[in-house]
C-alpha cells in the first residue's frame, strides 16, 4: 500500500469529533504519514496515540504552512473538519487552503461524511 501524506485540521467546535473519528480509523491512519495544525495534532498525539508532525496552530499560520506543503507536492490528502457556523480570525487562511488544494487537485474532505467516504475508499 502506498503511504499517503495526510494533513488533518479541525476547528475548535469539531475537535472532539475529529478525535472520535481518528480513534475509529486509527489502524488505517497509523499506516500513513500524518501532519496537522498544532492544537488538532497535539490532541491526536495525546488522545489517539498517533504519530503526527505538528505545524503551527491554525490562527498562527498552520493552515498556511499546510497550504505551502500542498504547493510543494508534500500532501496527498487533506481531512478538514471545518466549522461553517462560527467566525474565525483566520478565515482568509482557510479560504487560501481550500483554494490551493483545488489548484493542485488534492482530495480534501471538508466534513465528517466525506472523510468517512475517502477512508472507506482507501480500504484497510
Ligand atoms: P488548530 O488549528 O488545530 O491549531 O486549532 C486549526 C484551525 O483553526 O485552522
Amino acid at each position: 500500500m502506498t503511504t499517503l501524506k495526510i494533513a488533518l485540521i479541525a476547528h475548535d467546535n469539531l475537535k472532539d469529533k475529529m478525535v472520535t473519528w481518528a480513534k475509529r480509523h486509527r489502524q488505517l491512519l497509523a499506516k500513513h504519514s500524518l501532519c496537522a495544525t498544532g492544537t488538532t495534532g497535539r490532541r491526536l498525539q495525546n488522545e489517539v496515540d498517533l504519530k503526527v508532525k505538528l505545524f503551527k496552530s491554525g490562527p498562527l499560520g498552520g493552515d498556511q504552512q499546510i497550504g505551502a506543503q500542498i504547493a510543494e507536492g508534500k500532501i496527498s490528502l487533506v481531512i478538514f473538519f471545518w466549522d461553517p457556523l462560527s467566525p474565525h480570525s483566520h478565515d482568509v487562511d482557510v479560504k487560501a487552503l481550500l483554494r490551493i488544494a483545488a489548484v493542485y487537485d488534492i482530495p480534501m474532505a471538508c466534513n465528517h461524511s466525506t472523510a468517512d467516504l475517502i477512508l472507506k475508499a482507501l480500504g484497510s
